[in-house]
């Protein structure tokens, strides 16, 4: 495994994060002695950091994150969320993110956690995450129930407004650094490393569509980028690679980023991603799948609140 600073905060962190996005079935069901073994496989192989949050699964990824970290939770470093719950409900206020983190350590089985994130900023006031949600974040820190606070979310641009109003130790932003989308580099990328913060990049398979297989009803993109996404995984399937490989070995490969946060429901997924991480040389490809991703490059879809 390759180890990155990360940000200011002395700690050393896998190339490759968990994300625990599919733990909670959101990707297609999973039993929970798959989610362990997947889990336990990650931890084996040293993967260090855990993303989850209590949205995932309507809690399922947290409760069975926490059982199957029994025993190694303290070789890991363990993130969760607050402020998005339910099947897709917002509250930012201090009272619930505090009441949150206590139902989020009961299913993590921990007393604390590593980082807490406020999850998707652009469905929040901006004003109260800058001025209640991030505070109260900031007591739980001194409280010693959580170790470093980051904010995650959809649009860079907007991650990087927030960073610039208010001290945060990480920043996570997803979908837009991958083979479809770089936009990430354009405002957040250098304001991040400007101010130490570290850089979580999520969806390097830009959930699940340059992963070869089936894609998962409620997936946003519109349908040029689908019809993208499929060209480029025929492709790779030509030069006899998976799609999947190339994907995480382009993200694996940015000079700023602390992890790239991989939704694993697998111990061969977690292999994969191992195999990604050593030296990939195809520019023929690479220039190809370049022609079939550019009409679409960043393209978006609507996330938030319209006035973010
Ligand atoms: P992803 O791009 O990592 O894709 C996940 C999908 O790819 C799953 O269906 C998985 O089965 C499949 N996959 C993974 N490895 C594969 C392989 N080697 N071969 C074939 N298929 C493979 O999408 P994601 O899960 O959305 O993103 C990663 C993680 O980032 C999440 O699990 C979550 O922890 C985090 N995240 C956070 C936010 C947020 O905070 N707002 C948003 C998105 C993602």
């Amino acid at each position: 495994m390759l180890y990155r600073s990360l940000g200011n905060t002395n700690l050393e962190v896998s190339a490759i994060g968990f994300g625990a996005a599919p733990l909670g079935d959101v990707f297609g069901a999973m039993t929970s002695a798959e989610a362990s073994a997947t889990v336990q496989h990650a931890v084996a192989s040293g993967i260090n950091f855990f993303d989850v949050s209590p949205y995932y699964g309507v809690t399922l990824a947290e409760e069975r994150l926490g059982n199957a970290l029994v025993g190694s939770r303290h070789q890991v470093l363990l993130a969760t969320k607050c402020g998005r719950y339910g099947s897709s409900h917002f509250d930012f206020s201090a009272a619930t993110v505090t009441r949150g983190l206590e139902d989020s350590l009961r299913r993590l089985k921990t007393d604390y956690v590593d980082f807490l994130q406020v999850h998707d900023v652009e469905f929040g006031p901006i004003e109260q995450i800058v001025h209640e949600t991030l505070p109260a974040l900031r007591h739980l820190q001194e409280a010693g129930k959580v170790r470093w606070i980051g904010v995650t979310g959809y649009w860079p641009g907007l991650l990087a407004r927030i960073l610039k109003q208010v001290p945060v130790d990480t920043v996570l932003n997803y979908c837009h650094s991958n083979l479809l989308m770089n936009d990430m580099d354009l405002e957040l990328t250098p304001v991040a490393e400007q101010l130490g913060v570290a850089l979580l990049n999520a969806s390097p398979l830009h959930m699940g569509l340059l992963a070869g297989g089936s894609v998962a009803e409620w997936h946003p993109a519109p349908s040029p980028v689908r019809n993208a996404a499929a060209k480029i995984v025929s492709l790779c399937q030509t030069h006899g690679v998976r799609s999947a490989t190339v994907a995480l070995n382009h993200c694996l490969s940015h000079p700023a980023v602390a992890t790239t946060l991989v939704g694993f429901r697998s111990v061969d997924q977690i292999d994969d991603a191992l195999l990604a991480l050593a030296e990939f040389h195809e520019p023929e490809l690479m220039k190809e799948i370049r022609v079939i991703a550019r009409p679409v490059m960043n393209s978006t879809w609507i996330s938030g609140l319209a006035e973010n």
